[in-house]
């Protein structure tokens, strides 16, 4: 569901508002959530697979794929990587082009007959520029999902993923009319300091669309129900772990996704803050899980909740994208005195500099993904410790059925199983399976008499 939003802001914004911690990593940020197939074939195996009951500490077997699932998982995961690295290289690539042809002082100039006023042309300007562009990066999109059917992992038909296509842009266009016609009021007024006051006035409106996103814009891509009313029995077990952590999250901020109508892959995560903050479960998740092990999963979400990571990630998101506009600034006026002429953009306030703009911002974003996502590794590991500490003494055989829930992750959305040192720094935002699962399989403070890091208790 999440599409390609070439301003990076807004991407910014997806990043954190939506589907904010999934649990298992994207192998792609942009992809929708990564994801799965072959829901029926993986059910069986995946007890086998699992950790040995013992609670015993044998030695960790951490993730193991049956031959032709690992053949699977493997092709799956080179494909998305590829594509990754594809999609930023063609992605500016349309904006070359779209600089190169002229395109934007074209839309520019259509705009600016069209009216002086300067929200009438941002209308007009806005829409015409994200309409060339993302229709010329629907290629790398569609392919997205073809893989995603290939693999199994999505069961979306051509005519949905369409709709969702264009309710993405939709909404992604209104959101850019008016961002954009804020920042170049404001590069207007204050050509050397636009960057600081975007930032700021660019502050409340991320804010309010990161609390609007669970209540109003996800709701346009998959229907919610309240957990306590499809899954009453596990809203009691839920009751009990989030009273094990010392927390109130009252059941009305629980919630299914009919994730099954789209997608095979299973995935939960906390969204929203304030009065929009809640837990999302997947109806697939809990198709395919054991009541502990959805607890599992559930106390690992519990953990970005109770250890502040919405905050944490949203103040983050807030500094890079302020050193984003700073670089973008310092680098905008440089890149136009040196192409501005060939591109006939008049400067920096002129409406046709944006598609420079983005090329900058989108470089800065691809060299920084081992940067944030260093950053959300070390998030989800401490949620995988906070998961482990909170159902235990709940739920039976905390390491094994913690293991046995990471497997099924696995299995269901291709994880893969041996990802390079260079792939999981720069794309990865989760922890590599295999590590998780030996974490699981081998974190055991109370055999040691040690104290538990976040949750007191048996
Ligand atoms: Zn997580």
């Amino acid at each position: 569901m999440r599409q390609r939003l070439a301003f990076v802001p807004l991407a910014l914004f997806l990043l954190v508002g939506a589907g904010m911690f999934p649990v298992l990593s994207a192998q792609q940020p942009e992809q929708a959530p990564p994801t799965s197939p072959e829901a029926e074939q993986a059910a069986p195996q995946s007890p086998q697979q699992a950790a040995p009951q013992e609670p015993q500490p044998a030695a960790p077997q951490g993730y193991t794929l049956p031959p032709e699932k690992y053949e699977k998982a493997v092709a799956y995961s080179r494909a998305s990587y590829r594509l990754y690295f594809i999609d930023f290289a063609y992605g500016l690539l349309i904006l070359l082009v779209v600089l190169g042809l002229r395109w934007a002082p074209k839309f520019r100039d259509w705009a600016e007959r069209a009216s002086g006023r300067r929200f009438v042309q941002a209308l007009v300007f806005v829409p015409l520029l994200f309409l060339a562009t993302d229709l010329l990066g629907l290629p790398t999109s569609i392919y997205r999902q073809v893989l995603a059917l290939r693999y199994e992992q999505s069961v979306q038909s051509w005519p949905s993923w369409f709709w969702d296509w264009t309710k993405a842009e939709l909404i992604g266009l209104v959101i850019s009319v008016i961002l954009i016609w804020i920042l170049y009021a404001v590069i207007r007024r204050s050509p050397t300091r636009w960057w600081f006051y975007f930032w700021l006035s660019s502050l409340p409106i991320i804010l309010l669309l990161i609390f609007i996103a669970p209540v109003v814009i996800q709701p346009l891509f998959f229907k919610f129900e309240p957990l306590a009313k499809t899954q009453p029995a596990l809203v009691e077990e839920v009751t009990k772990v989030v009273a094990r952590g010392g927390l109130e999250i009252p059941p009305e901020r629980m919630f299914e996704m009919k994730a099954s109508e789209k997608l095979k892959a299973v995935n939960a995560y906390v969204t929203g803050f304030g009065a929009s903050k809640r837990v999302v479960f997947w109806d697939t998740t809990l198709a395919r899980m054991t009541q502990p092990q959805a607890l599992f999963v559930f106390g690992h979400e519990m953990g970005h909740y109770v250890l502040g990571h919405i905050y944490r990630r949203l103040a983050f998101t807030a500094a890079v994208l302020l050193l984003f506009l700073y670089l973008g600034y310092r680098f905008l006026g440089r890149l136009l005195e040196r192409w501005g002429g060939r591109w006939a953009v008049r400067g920096v306030d002129d409406w046709a500099s944006l598609p420079a703009l983005l090329m900058l911002m989108s470089i800065f974003g691809f060299f920084f993904s081992p940067v944030s996502n260093s950053f959300t590794r070390y998030h989800e590991h401490q949620a995988d410790i906070y998961g482990l500490e909170v159902i235990h003494g709940i739920v039976p055989a905390t390491n094994t059925t913690a293991a046995e829930a990471f497997q099924i992750l696995g299995e269901i959305n291709l994880a893969d199983p041996n990802p390079s040192a260079f792939i999981k720094i720069w794309l990865y935002s989760h922890p590599p399976l295999n590590e998780r699962i030996v974490f699981a399989q081998t974190y055991d403070p109370w055999a040691k008499g040690e104290k538990p890091q976040f949750v007191e208790g048996p």
